[in-house]
């Protein structure tokens, strides 16, 4: 009853309505982008403490027919409230098992890692296993060049289901990593429980490290933690030299960021793959 009275008020609310109609529209647009793929995979750099390029994230972008590129902020959150979130997720992973394949057969970039985001939505989908088998039939791409990155949020959902899941995408060969690391306010005592391999230190932190003490202190704890159960450690969102420094002196050794390098369509990141000296 509740809701429904709300959905009226909003009927007689001009202003709210228009809004609804607005994300109506954009929901049926995404489902037009779909079936049409304008989702690309952009590939960002993660590099490690040599210097060497060690993959990239895979992160989404929308090359709409008329409104050309659009990054997630303008599509993630309706997708995500309209279902369509796993698709696009979905078509990442797709894109990214082709693309490993693909490197795969090239030794400057045989060893080259992907890390794809994923949703609540599609982890806990009980046919997700046999997708991701799926791709990696049809491409060819070795698992253990996969990474996946969760937030703490999705896992706390249904803990034992998450685990479960990524026990069997573990015996693959799938990597996992905890993206946004610090942000979600939980115990730590699940880190033991999931077969994890990287913690990715949320960029608020890195923004903040020659800014606040507290962050140096967050950070160094993170590096402590991670040492303690045996993970790597990425920062995210490193845009400056000092940054780069501090990090590397509070022994972290994985990073990503504006500093490096931005996500990159598939011609860009391969071509500013080969200018580097170490790849
Ligand atoms: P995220 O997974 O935390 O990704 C990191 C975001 O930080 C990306 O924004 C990236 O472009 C941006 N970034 C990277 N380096 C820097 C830096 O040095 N400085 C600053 N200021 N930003 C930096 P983007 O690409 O707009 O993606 C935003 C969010 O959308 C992602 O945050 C992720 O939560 C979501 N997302 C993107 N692609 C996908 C996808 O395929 N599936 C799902 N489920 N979510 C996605
Ligand atoms: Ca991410
Ligand atoms: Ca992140
Ligand atoms: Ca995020």
């Amino acid at each position: 009853a509740k809701a429904s009275g709300k959905q009226s008020i909003r009927c007689f609310d001009p202003a709210m309505q228009e809004e609804v109609n607005a994300r109506l529209l954009l929901e049926d647009d995404i489902r037009r982008g779909l079936q049409a793929q304008e989702f690309i995979p952009y590939f960002q750099p993660q590099l490690n403490e040599l210097g060497q390029v060690t993959g990239a994230e895979v992160l989404a972008r929308w090359q709409h027919a008329e409104r050309g590129l659009l990054t997630p902020n303008y599509f993630i959150s309706v997708a995500e409230q309209a279902e369509l979130i796993e698709q696009i997720d979905l078509q990442m992973l797709r894109q990214a098992c082709l693309q490993l394949a693909l490197w795969q057969q090239t030794s400057t970039t045989s060893s080259l890692r992907l890390a794809v985001n994923l949703s609540a939505r599609l982890l806990y989908r009980t046919d997700f296993v046999e997708m991701i088998l799926q791709f990696l039939a049809e491409s060819g791409a070795d698992p253990r060049q996969l990474k996946l990155e969760l937030t703490e949020t999705m896992l706390f959902d249904d803990m034992t289901t998450a685990i479960a899941r990524m026990q069997e995408l573990k015996k693959l060969g799938i990597r996992f990593s905890i993206d946004d690391f610090g942000t979600g306010y939980s115990s730590l005592a699940y880190l033991q429980k999931l077969p994890l391999n990287q913690l990715k230190i949320d960029q608020s932190f890195v923004r903040a490290l020659l800014i606040e003490d507290s962050s140096e202190a967050i950070i160094k704890a993170i590096c402590a933690l991670a040492d303690s159960l045996d993970l790597e450690v990425i920062a995210e969102g490193v845009e400056t030299q000092a940054q780069y420094q501090k990090l590397l002196s509070l022994d972290c050794l994985h990073f990503q960021g504006y500093l490096f390098g931005r996500p990159m369509p598939l011609a860009e990141f391969e071509s500013w793959l080969s200018q580097q000296p170490s790849s």
